[in-house]
C-alpha cells in the first residue's frame, strides 16, 4: 500500500510573462517500507517537491495524498495536526532548540498530544537507544557533536511514529563518519522498524543507502534506479 501518492503535481513560480514550472506534471507513489532518494542537479526542484510533499508549501495544480489523506484540500489547522501526526522531518541544519536538552528536544513532537508521561519514557529510551543517543539525553545540543546532533534530529522525527519521514540533506552538515553513522541508523529505522522514508541528496554516498533512486530535471521525473541482487557488498 502507498504512503504517498502525487498526481499531475505542478509548482509555478513567477508572475505573467516570466512563468515557468519549478514541477511540471510529477507523478510519483512511495510504498509503506520504502527508502526513496531524490537527487538531481541544482534547480531541479528536489526542495520544492519535498516541500508541496512536506505540506510546508502548496502546489499550483495536482493532488496529493498521504496516509489516504487529501493534503493539498487541508487547511492549515488541519496540516499542522497532520504533520504532528504523521510526518517526521530531518534537516540538514537539525533545526534544534537550543535552550532545551536533547530529551526536550526529542519530545517536543509529543507536546501537544494527550501521550502519558510513562509512554513517553518508554518512547524516549526506545528511540534514544535506537539512535545510540542514551548518554546525552541530559545534555544540550551546542554541548554535542554534529552527527549527535542530527542523530537526536532523527530520534526526534520518529518518536510519533510518523507515516513518512522526510529528510532534506541531511547529511550535508555532517563530516563523512558522522554521515556514515547517520545512513546506517536510518537504512536501520527502515529496515528493523519498517519506517519509509524520502531523502533529498545531493551526495552520491547518502544515495548508495536508498532503495530507490528517483532522479529529478527541470521539474520533470528523469529516470529511476531500484537497488538490485546485483549490489555487491564489500
Ligand atoms: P533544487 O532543490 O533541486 O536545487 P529547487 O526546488 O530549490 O531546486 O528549485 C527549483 C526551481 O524553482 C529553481 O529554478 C529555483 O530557482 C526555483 N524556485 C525555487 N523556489 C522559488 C521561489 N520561492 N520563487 C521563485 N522561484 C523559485
Ligand atoms: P505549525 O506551525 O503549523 O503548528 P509545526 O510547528 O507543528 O507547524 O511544524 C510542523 C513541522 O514542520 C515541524 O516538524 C517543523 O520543523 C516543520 N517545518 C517548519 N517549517 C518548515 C520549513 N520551512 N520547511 C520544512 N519543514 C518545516
Amino acid at each position: 500500500n502507498n504512503v504517498l501518492v502525487a498526481r499531475n503535481l505542478k509548482k509555478v513560480y513567477g508572475s505573467r510573462g516570466n512563468i515557468y514550472p519549478a514541477l511540471d506534471d510529477i507523478n510519483l507513489e512511495i510504498k509503506e517500507g520504502e527508502f526513496v532518494g531524490i537527487m538531481g542537479p541544482s534547480g531541479a526542484g528536489k526542495t520544492t517537491l519535498l516541500n508541496v510533499v512536506s505540506t510546508i508549501d502548496r502546489p499550483t495544480s495536482g493532488t496529493i495524498t498521504i496516509d489516504d489523506e487529501d493534503i493539498v484540500k487541508m487547511n492549515e489547522k488541519r496540516l499542522s495536526l497532520f504533520r504532528r501526526n504523521k510526518l517526521g522531518f530531518i534537516f540538514q541544519d537539525f533545526n534544534l532548540l537550543d535552550t532545551l536538552t536533547i530529551r526536550e528536544n526529542i519530545v517536543l513532537p509529543l507536546a501537544l498530544s494527550k501521550i502519558n508521561y510513562k509512554e513517553i519514557e518508554r518512547r524516549v529510551n526506545e528511540v534514544s537507544n535506537k539512535l545510540g543517543i542514551n548518554d546525552i539525553l541530559n545534555k544540550y545540543p551546542y554541548e554535542v557533536s554534529g552527527g549527535q546532533q542530527q542523530r537526536t534530529a532523527a530520534a526526534r522525527a520518529i518518536i510519533n511514529k510518523p507515516k513518512l519521514i522526510l529528510a532534506d540533506e541531511p547529511t550535508g552538515a555532517l563530516d563523512s563518519r558522522s554521515s556514515s553513522d547517520l545512513l546506517q541508523c536510518l537504512n536501520d529505522l527502515n529496515e528493523n522498524s519498517k519506517a519509509t522514508i524520502m531523502m533529498v541528496t545531493h551526495d552520491a554516498f547518502a544515495a548508495s543507502y536508498c532503495k530507490r533512486i528517483i532522479f529529478i530535471k527541470d521539474g520533470v521525473l528523469f529516470t529511476e534506479l531500484f537497488k538490485g541482487k546485483s549490489r555487491k557488498e564489500f
